[in-house]
């Protein structure tokens, strides 16, 4: 339930409907805006007559949220979630799209990984992606070089001013991936791993969530909520693509209609990441293209020193001189894009 306070209410006001449903069992969030207070209530609404709230005095309105999803709702909060960085990127709302670019896995080349930080800062790319602990279906492969990996990481932050974007698999491990990093990746794999939710849920740093590859929207904006609930609204949502019938062609598929059906039921910012969710460095583009125009507010791609001998995920990665290439067409489609009326110019 969804309680929105008059801008003229006092905080005796706030604190009286405040008081009256916690004394009933409720879990309260404030969001206190510039211009009013809107209070969340977590709980079983059985146990309230909304309309003896309404009378209280300061209360506006009162808002019955049928999805299980509150803090991440559009109901909730209709305005979009913006993220802001220290050094003044955005991510969400009406900003244009980022994008997130460097190898699946830090490896021991530091070079290679500064060539492609420095290939990405050239391109106008603010963020670095890589991962230093790798979530891989076999025991047999490369599971990344741990702390050695997120030290290479910071490096490249140093050298080249870029975010950093690292994936945390386990809860023991966040306050070293913190330490490193600007934003937390949560694979597909651990997107509802409740207790690692849970403790991003408590640490101050972005969160990119990324969408279970057989996961409903609904059980992904659930995951958010997790993560939201434990006091971090500041989540990211991704799409990775789903498991399709067919993994011939494709590794899975991209789900470009959940973009703009997360953006009509969440505030949360939505990006879309075409390597994993197609799983073939030659679809890269033309899905980085679709999901701009579905309305992603960005895009995680992999990108990779010398793909064809990566340590994992080399296929749907692309090289420095591809990534060149793409980025000088993915920067002049967003050029094209209105994003206030979000429409393209018909004009190429
Ligand atoms: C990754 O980003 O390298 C990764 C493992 O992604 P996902 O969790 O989407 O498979
Ligand atoms: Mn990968």
């Amino acid at each position: 339930m969804i309680i929105v306070m008059e801008p003229t209410a006092t905080r005796e006001q706030i604190n009286v409907v405040v008081k009256n449903l916690e004394n009933k069992g409720f879990r309260i969030i404030l969001n206190e805006g510039d211009v009013m207070t809107v209070i969340a209530a977590i709980g079983d609404k059985r146990l309230v007559e909304p309309q003896s709230l309404a009378s209280y005095e300061g209360v506006q309105n009162i808002k019955l949220i049928q999805e299980p999803y509150k803090l991440a709702s559009r109901t909730a909060q209709q305005h979009d979630t913006i993220i802001e960085f220290d050094n003044g990127v955005k991510i969400g709302g009406n900003d244009k799209p980022v994008l997130m670019v460097g190898p699946c896995s830090v490896e021991e080349d530091y070079d290679g990984l500064l060539r492609v930080a420095e290939a990405a800062k050239e391109a106008g790319v603010y963020f670095l992606r890589g991962g230093a602990f790798k979530p891989r279906t076999s025991p047999y492969d490369f599971q990344g070089l741990e702390e050695r990996g997120l030290k290479y990481l910071a490096k490249a932050r140093e050298a080249t001013g870029l975010l950093v974007v690292t994936e945390l698999m386990d809860a023991s491990e966040m306050d070293m991936v913190c330490h490193y990093t600007d934003v937390i990746q949560i694979g597909a794999r651990n997107m509802q791993n409740f207790k690692l939710l849970k403790a991003v849920g408590k640490c101050g740093k972005p969160v990119i969530l990324k969408r279970g590859a057989a996961a409903e929207v609904r059980e992904f904006l659930l995951a958010a909520e997790h993560i939201m609930a434990n006091g971090n609204e500041k989540v990211i949502l991704c799409e990775r693509g789903i498991k399709g019938i067919d993994s011939t062609f494709t590794r899975n598929t991209l789900d470009i209609a959940a973009i703009p059906v997360i953006k009509k039921y969440s505030h949360l910012p939505v990006i879309a990441d075409p390597s994993h969710g197609t799983g073939r460095r030659y679809l890269i583009e033309p899905m980085s293209k679709a999901a701009l125009v579905a309305g992603a507010h960005g895009l995680m791609v992999e990108v990779h020193h010398d793909p064809d001998n990566a340590s994992s995920d080399g296929a749907q990665s692309l090289s420095i001189e591809m990534f060149k290439k793409y980025a000088e067409n993915i920067n002049r489609l967003i050029g094209r894009i209105d994003y206030d009326n979000h429409h393209i110019e018909a004009k190429v």
